[in-house]
């Protein structure tokens, strides 16, 4: 029988992808996003097995009435990606309050809303794989992304804690941790949030300085968006309770730092890269 993930985010980058190369490996999906009116919606509805439904994670009559659509036409879902997410970027003292709740509505209460949303369906069926889209900025952390990455690690505890209520119940939870893909529309619409951030001129010298340590990150080799798709399925699939995979190996060696080095071998090497005195 043909397997059904429900995806978050498929107006673009790796949502979008996901949905294609699961419905390509014969999944059926139920590509979910804001607006369905979108290039995106209209090349999933085109593809056999693929139901295009509206889902805002902000707006939960929209979350429940995309799993119920999804359930009506499939019977069954076996999979659920939570990847709708954007990054809040810029320093912490020019965000607004709104634009900080939004962060945490979108990449820590709307994942929680959605599982929450899936989760009898899964518990009915004794089975299931929740697979969170988190980040490097969910391991380790870089100056200018305190919010996005207080929401990714926010999202790794969550998640952490979940696999071990959930695994007696036969449900499976997984994180995804990708570094740099610049082709998805992230990039640009972090860059934009930033930029309607008030300027703090005390900041000025800080932002020029680590701006330059981020273009040289950006100069080096990138993962692409099916890359990505690749290891999200892998984990929908490969039937081991694996909870996390850095899908990408730009940020392998920080990982790598994070994890293995002590406290202050890891602290030194962060400091050296970006405090200025
Ligand atoms: P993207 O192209 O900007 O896609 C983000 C998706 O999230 C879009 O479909 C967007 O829909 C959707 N979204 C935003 N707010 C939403 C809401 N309230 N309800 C439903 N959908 C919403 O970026 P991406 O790179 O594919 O990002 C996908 C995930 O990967 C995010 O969780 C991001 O944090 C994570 N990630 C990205 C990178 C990277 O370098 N690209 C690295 C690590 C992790 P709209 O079109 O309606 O806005």
């Amino acid at each position: 029988m043909k397997k059904t993930v429900l995806i978050t985010g498929c107006s673009s980058g790796f949502g979008k992808t996901s949905a294609l190369y699961f419905a390509r490996q014969g999944w059926n999906v139920i590509a979910t996003m804001r607006n369905t009116e979108c290039d995106a919606g209209a090349d999933l509805a085109a593809m056999d097995g693929v139901l295009v439904t509206r889902l805002d994670v902000q707006d939960a009559a929209s979350i429940d009435q995309a799993v119920a659509a999804g359930i009506a036409r499939f019977d069954r879902i076996d999979a659920l990606v939570n990847n709708a997410g954007f990054g809040l970027f810029g320093v912490f003292e020019a965000m607004s309050g709104d634009k900080i709740r939004e962060q945490f509505d979108v990449n820590v209460f709307g994942v929680m809303d959605v599982t929450r949303a899936l989760l009898p369906h899964f518990r009915h069926h004794k089975a299931g794989t929740i697979i969170n889209i988190s980040s490097g900025a969910g391991v380790f952390t870089l100056p200018m992304i305190s919010l996005y990455s207080a929401s990714k690690f926010a999202l790794e505890g969550f998640s952490e804690s979940l696999s071990y209520e959930l695994a007696p119940l036969g449900i499976t939870v997984k994180v995804v941790e990708p570094g740099g893909v610049i082709s998805t529309s992230f990039g640009q619409r972090s860059g934009a949030e930033a930029g309607h951030a008030s300027t703090l001129p005390d900041y000025d010298a800080f932002i020029t300085a680590t701006s330059a340590v981020f273009a040289g990150l950006r100069g080096q080799r990138l993962a692409t968006e099916e890359d990505v798709a690749k290891v999200i399925y892998q984990a929908a699939t490969d039937g081991t309770d694996q909870l996390r995979y850095v899908a990408t190996d730009d940020i392998k060696p920080l990982v790598k730092a994070r994890r293995e080095s002590t406290e202050a071998d890891y602290m030194q090497l962060m400091r050296s890269q970006f405090m200025m005195r």
